[in-house]
């Protein structure tokens, strides 16, 4: 038996019909960048998210970049987030000349710790920036309130959470600024990049939707500083016809998730969803000890796995400059070191989950 990780190849002949016709209207019809079928999409969207304004744009990362733009970020200001996350999150912060502030996480979520956030809080502090991390949104509630307290801004790094819910409401439509991505890879993902920023602020929305486009607002007129972030036409056609049924792959990927914490042994720290929320189930990830022994095995049965993430970003090389140091996000760390991660997507089948079960099971 040979494992398909995210199994993209599926995904594509789930609607390849419909995928050729409606792309081969996009290449004729000659309207490649923002056209009918992006206002399109981006209705959907905002009816999906149940959020007034939805904006596609290029990827997850110039979701934040452009969220954070158009909170008119600048050097000095700090942002709090997670160190357990995929390098985009701290990453545009720093693009914008901001300064990423670390809070360590919960070791049952692998989210941002709230009760840690406070504490990370200075004169500086602007905004705070969740990750709803491997599909399940951060606990909102007290994000918010702490942010409201300090008035500060809420970023949602949604790019692994789009369509999860949390207490009834879509990730993406609980903080100022909900951001996603539509990497192929993602759980609603296009045939490239692609992205989403979601508010409910018509004044932010104006501008971000100028800024998307070189801070103009009309031809050649520019009254921001801004940049090339656009959704291409295709990919929101791609889109549109995926959108249709995610909720049904969502359905499938919980299935997915179920069997597994059914048929994996309890010896194995397994996920674990909140009350009140959903995962999208970007990732099912466990924690083994012996993590590289563990996964040469499987791979020697054809079972692939991933790190979603080996090194927590405070001990990344490129932000070397902030000072931190080993042990200063214990949690972070230990979670780096034993996270592994199934395969994960809509169309695995029982036999394929009890051959992965089986195998992973016999390891311990
Ligand atoms: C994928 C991802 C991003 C970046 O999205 P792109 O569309 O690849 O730019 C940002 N944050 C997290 C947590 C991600 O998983």
């Amino acid at each position: 038996m040979t494992i398909d990780f995210a199994n993209l190849k599926k995904a594509y002949a789930e609607h390849e019909e419909e995928f050729k016709k409606a792309s081969l209207e996009i290449m004729s019809s000659a309207k490649y960048i923002l056209g009918s079928e992006t206002e399109e999409f981006e209705e959907n969207l905002g009816n999906f998210v149940g959020n007034k304004y939805a904006l596609g744009c290029s990827s997850g990362t110039d979701a934040l970049i452009l969220s954070m733009m158009a909170m008119g970020l600048r050097s000095r200001d700090e942002v709090i987030t997670s160190p357990f996350t995929f390098i985009a999150t701290a990453e545009t912060i720093a693009c914008l000349g901001s300064k990423p502030v670390f809070v360590d996480i919960n070791e049952e979520t692998y989210n941002i710790d709230p009760s840690k956030i406070e504490a990370a809080i200075t004169e500086n502090t602007k905004a705070i920036m969740p990750v709803s991390l491997y599909g399940q949104m951060a606990d909102m509630d007290e994000i918010n309130t702490i942010a409201k307290k300090y008035g500060l801004a809420v970023i949602e790094d949604a790019a692994q959470s789009f369509g999860a819910l949390y207490k009834g409401r879509r990730s993406c439509n609980t903080s100022n600024f909900g951001c996603t991505s539509f990497f192929p890879a993602k759980p609603l993902g296009c045939f490239g990049d692609g992205g989403a920023v979601f508010t409910d602020n018509e004044e932010d929305y104006e501008k971000l939707k100028a800024m998307r486009v070189h801070g103009q607002t009309r031809r050649y007129v520019h009254k921001y500083i801004g940049m090339g972030g656009r959704l291409d036409n295709l990919q929101a056609t791609i889109l549109n016809i995926k959108l249709k049924t995610y909720e049904n792959d969502i359905l499938r990927r919980q299935k997915v998730a179920e069997s597994y914490n059914e048929l994996i042994s309890n010896d194995i720290v397994k996920p674990v969803v909140k009350e009140g929320r959903t995962s999208v189930w970007a990732q099912y990830t466990i924690r083994v000890p012996e993590r590289e022994n563990i996964q040469a095995q499987l791979k020697e049965v054809e079972i692939p796995t991933a790190v979603h993430y080996p090194i927590p970003m405070h001990l990344q090389e490129c932000f070397s400059y902030l000072g931190y140091k080993e042990g200063d996000f214990p949690i972070a760390e230990k979670c780096a070191s034993e996270v592994m991660s199934l395969p994960m997507n809509p169309y695995l089948e029982t036999e394929e989950l009890e051959y992965i079960a089986n195998h992973l099971n016999k390891l311990l």
